[in-house]
């Protein structure tokens, strides 16, 4: 890479200017310009994938270019469309070895030359990457309720698991409003927060990696051996009978 440009600029020009085709401008512009052929509509989508959810991280990065390029290719051929170009966005970690964008502009350059497609433009940046990364076993986002969506983890892990309710956090409102709450709290839906399976040996790590992160984090319970299904115990450590699991799109 050139010492005098900006590491992004120069692994744009090194990896991704080779790629780029009509309307790009060669990548040396704020943006690309494109003209339809006469009486087309322009078709447009976009699929995003995320390392650690749609592939895995040490997954050969030639495979991940040509995967991401063909789950948008894929999108345009249901509606019948002809590609035209793409632009891409990359946000990687910090210290991704120069040796991953290789890699990477060799199976889009692949996938571009098998689906008759040229790159736009984009934009490249680095990110911290996720919190969680090696340290949990396990992580879902709760919407649809925690005790609803924990069973999930439960049923997929062969696991039972124990919520301390008590432990839930609660905003200030909701542990005023007392005990006829509390059900809705644990089963009502919209919560969008996450929850993560951590074994007990790594929860030092998750609590410094989240307070690197000023992120609150809270132990509300645990797993154990037993059948899959899902029990909330009362401050006295008495189970609590939930009339309903959580919400239900149907
Ligand atoms: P900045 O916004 O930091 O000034 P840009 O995002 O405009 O820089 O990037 C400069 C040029 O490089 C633009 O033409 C942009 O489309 C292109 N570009 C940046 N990242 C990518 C990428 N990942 N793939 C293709 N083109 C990119
Ligand atoms: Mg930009």
């Amino acid at each position: 890479m050139s010492d005098s440009l900006p590491p992004e600029f120069a692994l744009i020009g090194k990896y991704f200017r080779p790629l780029a085709g009509p309307g790009s401008l060669d990548l040396r512009d704020d943006a690309a310009l494109i003209t339809p052929p006469p009486g087309r509509d322009l078709v447009l989508t976009a699929d995003a994938m995320v390392g650690g959810v749609h592939f895995l991280v040490d997954d050969p990065p030639d495979l991940i270019g040509r995967k991401l390029l063909r789950v948008n290719l894929s999108d345009l051929a249901a509606k019948g469309a002809t590609p035209l170009g793409y632009l891409l966005t990359v946000s990687t970690p910090r210290d991704t070895p120069e040796s991953w964008f290789a890699g990477f502009a060799t199976g889009l350059a692949q996938d571009q030359a098998a689906f008759n497609v040229t790159l736009l433009g984009g934009d490249t940046t680095s990110t911290p990457g996720p919190v969680i990364g090696g340290i949990a076993s396990a992580g879902m986002d709760v919407s649809d309720g925690l005790v609803q969506d924990l069973g999930h983890i439960c049923r997929a892990s062969g696991l039972r698991a124990v919520i301390e309710a008590a432990q839930v956090p609660l905003s200030p409102a909701a542990r005023g409003a007392g005990a006829a709450w509390l059900e809705t709290c644990l089963t009502g839906g919209d919560d969008y927060e996450l929850l993560l399976a951590v074994p007990p040996a790594r929860e030092t790590a998750l609590l410094a990696a989240a307070a690197a992160r000023g992120m609150a984090v809270t132990r509300i319970g645990a797993f154990h051996s037993g059948p899959p299904q899902v029990m909330v115990r009362d401050a006295s450590g008495q189970p609590l009978a939930l009339t309903k699991g959580g919400w239900s799109h149907f």
